[in-house]
């Protein structure tokens, strides 16, 4: 692409400051994990660069279920410890980020014939709220046939004995990372997106320098650091080889499949939690405003995690899978209006387990070179597993006071931005005051929670920030800037993916909104008029592919 003279002097803005000091910790990576870890080593005071090679949460982070779940699937492995400890995550995040991680009531009907009978589901139903101990949701219930068929009567009802309503949470995965990035930079963290490691060199037998490339400009750099952390999910065993190339490969990455469909289309009130008819395999049925996602499938994969795509398999087999419990929907290919694939950066397992039954556990492993490496884990689980590894480093590093020294845990809680606001009624009116219409407003408390205030503020002074950027979609202009100024978004499939949505939430991947993103995204970082065309030629082009099913004529 054509760059500008104020791209390139930003870019290179952000490798002279990251080149400017000597961190006490790089993390490589800005999923989740790597988000979580930021945060909590600048919140111990620790000085911290994040480099990530795409977008935050461009990997898996912004490909998943969206549950901040204990999981029954593995309650029924017998992992009783992984359950405990994600329930006890879903309780903090439900304090910490309440805009971003909601309450969610699942109905979990059971049909003749399944592979979990009632009174086995009972008892597990029991143990998950025994687990959830103290919990901030309600406990589940039973539910006899027809209580399950008054509150979803679509669907199948061969067959149906009853099952239970219970209570876990969904979140929006990106923007939560986006959150937690946030947070590690307002406790002064250096966070550089568009910025790859290419090279880990050592001094005196330890990692202690990497090269960096900014994937925007080409531009290269370097970055010196007393202790470096492999936060990167899929591509995990490729920076184990960059410190070591002989290094084992530790993962065995296994590809997940979502559709998404018009949830009318299904007509359900509750997320649903089913058994595929297929393979017996837990599913879920999700909703998502006037979308539904269905996922996931759970396959052997290596395929790279730069390219994971959807194939035609993966949807036939989510659409039977659905079809099976909603006998009435007859959903077709027609009727998918977009995807996402991931891969789950999962650990291997013993030799011929099925790719459900490998751990969703965490593991950290110190390379020869000192590189302190931290692989699996879940979406759910992503504050615990970043103590634990700040813990080790900082003990490394000659911190002696420790989360758990000091049985003071700011990690949880201390609120991530947005999250920090009582009620979040009041400001759905204060933004129904200004002017905007009812869905806008609920669409700002949802993403931005306390801080829809400040994008009242750019309301204040320029109201044309207040029209929407795409006609079927409630997102205004005024959210382009703030993901600019305030997110760290830099490309418009930034924007369009993993700030707001749009990619997903409307027909043409938010295709006709990409002139105006551009537009807006220019002004702000100071793009030429032709670099602005370019930014939504190639959104454009690559969105139906990326977001679509039936758009991209597959
Ligand atoms: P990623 O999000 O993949 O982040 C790694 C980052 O490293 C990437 O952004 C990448 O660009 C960067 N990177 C790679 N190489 C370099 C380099 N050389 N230099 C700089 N940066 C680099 N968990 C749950 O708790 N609940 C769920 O509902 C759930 N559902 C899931 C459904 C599916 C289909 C999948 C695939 C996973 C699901 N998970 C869920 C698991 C969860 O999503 C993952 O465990 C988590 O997102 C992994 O985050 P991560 O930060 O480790 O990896």
């Amino acid at each position: 692409m054509n760059l500008n003279h104020a791209t390139l002097s930003r870019q290179r803005a952000t490798l002279d400051a990251l080149a400017a000091q000597t961190w006490d910790i790089l993390v490589i990576g800005g999923g989740i994990t790597g988000a979580g870890i930021a945060r909590d080593a600048s919140l111990r005071g620790l000085s911290v660069a994040l480099v990530d090679r795409h977008d935050l949460a461009w990997g898996t982070s912004s490909r998943s279920s969206r549950l901040i779940h204990g999981g029954l699937r593995y309650l029924e492995q017998g992992r009783l410890g992984l359950v405990f400890e994600s329930l006890r995550e879903r309780r903090h995040l439900l304090a910490l980020a309440p805009h971003l991680v909601r309450p969610q009531a699942f109905i979990l009907p059971v049909h003749r014939g399944d592979r979990v009978p009632r009174w086995k589901l009972e008892i597990g139903m029991w143990l998950y709220d025994l687990l959830a101990w103290r919990g901030n949701l309600p406990r589940h219930q039973r539910l006899g046939k027809r209580a399950m068929l008054q509150r979803e009567p679509m669907i199948r009802e061969r067959g149906l004995t009853g099952g239970a309503l219970y209570y876990d949470a969904q979140c929006d995965d990106a923007r939560l990372v986006v959150a937690v990035a946030r947070a590690a930079a307002q406790r002064g963290a250096a966070i550089a997106n568009w910025t790859s490691v290419t090279a880990l060199h050592a001094i005196d037998g330890r990692i202690a320098r990497a090269e960096l490339a900014d994937q925007l400009t080409g531009a290269t750099g370097e970055i010196r650091f007393r202790s470096v952390v492999n936060a990167t999910g899929p591509w995990t065993d490729e920076l184990r080889k960059l410190e070591d190339p002989g290094a084992r490969p530790v993962l065995r990455p296994t590809k997940g499949v979502h559709v998404l469909f018009r949830r009318a289309r299904l007509g359900h009130q509750h997320a649903i939690t089913f058994t595929s008819p297929i393979d017996g395999r837990v599913m879920f049925v999700l909703p998502w405003g006037e979308h539904s996602y269905v996922g996931t499938t759970d396959t052997d994969s290596d395929d790279s995690p730069e390219r994971i795509t959807t194939t035609r398999d993966d949807v036939h087999y989510l659409i039977r899978s659905v079809n099976a419990l909603f006998p009435s929907a007859h959903l077709t290919e027609e009727d998918v209006t977009g995807t996402w694939a991931g891969l789950r950066p999962m650990l291997r397992g013993p030799e011929g387990a099925g790719p459900s039954a490998v751990s969703r556990e965490h593991r950290i492993l110190r390379g020869h070179g000192g590189m302190w490496t931290i692989a699996g884990g879940k979406l759910t689980t992503w504050r615990s597993m970043a103590a634990e590894l700040v813990d080790r480093v900082a003990r490394e590093l000659g911190q002696t006071s420790t989360d758990r020294t000091t049985g003071r845990i700011a990690s949880a809680t201390e609120p991530l931005p947005g999250g920090d606001s009582p009620t979040l009624a009041g400001f759905q009116e204060q933004a129904e005051a200004a002017g905007l219409s009812t869905p806008t407003a609920a669409h700002l408390v949802r993403h931005y929670g306390g801080e829809t205030a400040a994008i009242l503020n750019l309301l204040r002074d320029d109201p044309s920030l207040a029209t929407p950027i795409h006609p079927d979609h409630p997102a205004i202009a005024a959210e382009v800037l703030h993901a600019a100024r305030r997110e760290f978004a830099v490309r418009v499939d930034d924007v369009l993916a993993r700030r707001v949505h749009l990619a997903w939430e409307t027909s043409d991947q938010g295709v006709a909104a990409a002139d105006r993103v551009a537009e807006l995204l220019g002004r702000e970082l100071g793009w030429s008029e032709e670099q602005c065309v370019a930014e939504a030629a190639a959104y454009r082009e690559a969105a139906p592919g990326h977001y679509g099913w039936a758009a991209a004529g597959r």
